[in-house]
C-alpha cells in the first residue's frame, strides 16, 4: 500500500534540473533583444512603416509580452519560456496556482521588466547629461550612481539562488519566484489531441484549433528567436548581418523648382557646390558668401557652415 501510495503521489516533489530552469530563464531574456533585432531589420527596410516601432519599442514589447505571457500564465500556469521547456509554476505552500499567483506572475514577468528597462534608460540619459556638464538634480545623480550596485546585488542574489537550488537547500531557483513563493515543476502531459474525423464531425471548436495553431507557431518562433539571438551575437560576420538598403529619401518639394539652377542666383551653376546637410547645389561663390552672412542652407534653413560644402564633379562642367 505504501509503495502504491508513493507511486500515485503527483510529481510535485520532482524538481526540474538546474539545466532546465536555466534554459527557461535564458530563453525568456532572449525575446527582448531578438524581437528588437527583427524590428530594427524591418525599420531599416521600410522606415516610414516601421520607424515608429523602433522609437516606441519598449511600449510595443510591453503589449506583445503582456499578451503572450498573459495567455501562457492563464492557460498553462507559467511563462512562455517555462512552458516551452515543459515547466509550470506552483505555490510552494498550497501546491496550486491561484488567481493571485497568476496576477503577481504577470506583474513580475511583464510590468517589472518594462519598469526596470525604463529606469535603466533614464539613468543612462542622466549620466550622459551629467558627463556633458548639464544640470542634473541631486536625487537623479544618486540614482544613476546606485543603479550598478543594485544590479550587482540582484545578480549576486540570482547566483546564490542557483547554488542553493542545486544543493537542494531551496525549492526555487530565482529571487523573483522566491518573492512570489512559487516554484517550478513539470507540466503534466494533458495535450488536447483530436483526429481529422473529429474535425470533420464538428467535434472540435474552431477557437480550439486556432489557439492550438497559435501555440505551435509561438513555440516555433521561440526556436527561431534563439536563432536570431545567435545571429545578433555573430553580428558583422558574413552577409547575413548586413541590413537591407533603405528606400531612397523622398524628393523635396523645392527640388524641382531649382532643377539645374543655383537657388540663389537662379543661373546655371558656376563651380557646383552642395551643402551636405540639405543636398541642395549652389554656385560656390553664391553659397560661400551666403554662409558667411547666415549659417543656414538658403532653401531648407538647416544649419550649415563653410565646412559643410562639398564640390560636385559631374563631368559636364565647363
Ligand atoms: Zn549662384
Amino acid at each position: 500500500m505504501a509503495a502504491k501510495g508513493a507511486h500515485i503521489t503527483p510529481n510535485i516533489e520532482v524538481k526540474p534540473s538546474l539545466f532546465e530552469v536555466l534554459a527557461a530563464d535564458s530563453l525568456n531574456i532572449t525575446f527582448y533583444p531578438a524581437i528588437k533585432r527583427v524590428v530594427d531589420f524591418l525599420a531599416a527596410a521600410k522606415p516610414a512603416v516601421f520607424g515608429g516601432l523602433v522609437r516606441y519599442y519598449d511600449e510595443f514589447y510591453l503589449v506583445f509580452n503582456g499578451l503572450v505571457q498573459g495567455y501562457y500564465i492563464k492557460q498553462y500556469g507559467g511563462s512562455l519560456a517555462e512552458v516551452f521547456y515543459g515547466l509550470t509554476r506552483q505555490s510552494l505552500r498550497s501546491k496550486t496556482f491561484s488567481r493571485k499567483d497568476r496576477n503577481w506572475s504577470f506583474v513580475v514577468l511583464v510590468l517589472v521588466p518594462y519598469a526596470v528597462r525604463k529606469l535603466e534608460k533614464a539613468c543612462a540619459r542622466w549620466k550622459e547629461d551629467y558627463e556633458n556638464a548639464k544640470h542634473v538634480p541631486a536625487h537623479r545623480k544618486q540614482l544613476f550612481r546606485l543603479l550598478p550596485y543594485l544590479q550587482a546585488c540582484y545578480e549576486g542574489a540570482k547566483l546564490i539562488h542557483y547554488v542553493s537550488y542545486l544543493a537542494n537547500v531551496t525549492k526555487t531557483h530565482s529571487p523573483s519566484l522566491r518573492v512570489l513563493e512559487l516554484g517550478l515543476t513539470y507540466l503534466s502531459e494533458e495535450e488536447e489531441s483530436w483526429s481529422f474525423k473529429d474535425v470533420l464531425q464538428g467535434k472540435v471548436r474552431v477557437a480550439t484549433m486556432i489557439s492550438a495553431a497559435l501555440l505551435r507557431w509561438l513555440e516555433l518562433s521561440a526556436f527561431f528567436l534563439q536563432f536570431i539571438e545567435w545571429w545578433q551575437t555573430e553580428a558583422n560576420i558574413g552577409d547575413l548581418s548586413k541590413l537591407p538598403i533603405p528606400d531612397a529619401p523622398d524628393q523635396d518639394s523645392n527640388a524641382n523648382k531649382y532643377a539645374n539652377v543655383c537657388p540663389i542666383c537662379l543661373q546655371k551653376h558656376i563651380i557646383p557646390t552642395a551643402v551636405s546637410v540639405s543636398g541642395y547645389v549652389y554656385c560656390y561663390r553664391c553659397i560661400a558668401t551666403h554662409l558667411q552672412r547666415e549659417s543656414r542652407c538658403p532653401v531648407t534653413k538647416y544649419p550649415a557652415t563653410i565646412n559643410d560644402l562639398i564640390g560636385i564633379y559631374t563631368g559636364d562642367d565647363d
